[in-house]
């Protein structure tokens, strides 16, 4: 069998229309096709179909040099861009092979719940970043809708979390909304957004087996066996939140229909970049960023 082959039979071939989901092993949110995650930056990230098997590492740092190479060497060998690095590709799903019957064997856990918990790093606001209180409205009525219930949201993000602690899945959208302080102009805010949380905003608890709706709506893949608790936490309008932007994200923007309170309608904007989202908290939360 030539390398080529080999590769071809391991790499899964797309036959819905459906865009591919990306997942990021660092934090574990499923999202658009990327090289890099939008919220925790890390570029540890490839579609949902080639990382399933390292969905049963708890912390990637402790599965071995050997491993990591086989991860980089996956996350690279589903690009086109890099096809010189399809040989170590090859190898190391040969190594992978080999390796992964023998963990199943050892672990019985792991093949009845193939998809671990790990823990998520925190949203940390960066040092420089400004940190305003106030209240979100629509911007020109745009809302997306939750994958939840289909309610109009500003911002949702849902967590899977495992019976036995960690998270397993995350899920995030935004739409540009506006964020109103003490200013009589109100801040036009874009781009990925992460909201702290906190207990005080964070709702519903529902029990999730391999077959839910929502793991469909996340974009998962139906064999995929995810079993656990889903939470979510969302923003709407309305509510009064904590808000923290680095001096990265800090921009203007030319909005027509505030030509009458600015100049030109130019009004500041706070964007969310990669790796570096808008912060949102609830206030009444405790250490909300
Ligand atoms: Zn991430």
């Amino acid at each position: 069998m030539r390398d080529d082959d080999a590769l071809d039979a391991a790499v899964p071939v797309v036959t819905s229309g459906a865009p591919t989901r990306h997942l990021c092993l660092g934090c574990r949110l499923i999202q658009a096709a990327t090289g890099q995650c939008v919220q925790c930056g890390g570029t540890t990230i490839a579609p949902v179909e080639l990382v399933r098997e390292l969905l049963a590492y708890r912390d990637l740092s402790l599965a071995g040099e050997r491993d990591l190479g086989m991860i980089t060497a996956l996350v690279a060998g589903s690009t086109f861009i890099f096809p010189i690095l399809w040989p170590v590709a090859v190898a190391s799903l040969g190594a992978l092979v080999v390796r992964v019957p023998v963990r199943r064997w050892r672990d019985r856990d792991r093949l009845a719940n193939p998809v671990a918990g790990i823990v998520v790093p925190p949203a940390h606001a960066p040092a420089d970043a400004i940190i305003k209180r106030g209240t979100v409205r629509r911007f020109r009525g745009e809302v997306r809708a939750s994958i939840w219930d289909g309610a109009p949201v500003l911002a949702e993000e849902i967590a899977i979390d495992a019976p036995e602690g960690g998270v397993l899945v995350r899920h995030a959208l935004a739409a540009p909304f506006l964020f109103e302080s003490d200013d009589r102009v109100p801040i036009v805010v874009r781009g990925p957004v992460r909201l702290a949380p906190v207990p005080a905003w964070t709702e519903g608890k529902r029990t999730i087996k391999p077959g839910d709706p929502l793991l469909a709506g996340l974009g998962l893949p139906a064999d995929l066996r995810v079993r656990g608790i889903a939470h979510r936490t969302r923003l709407v309008e309305g509510m009064t939140v904590t808000i923290a932007v680095s001096r990265a994200g800090l921009g203007e923007e030319a909005i027509a229909e505030y030509a009458s309170l600015r100049d030109g309608g130019v009004v500041r904007a706070y964007r969310g970049v990669r790796g570096e989202p808008v912060l949102l908290g609830a206030p009444s939360g405790a250490g909300s960023a």
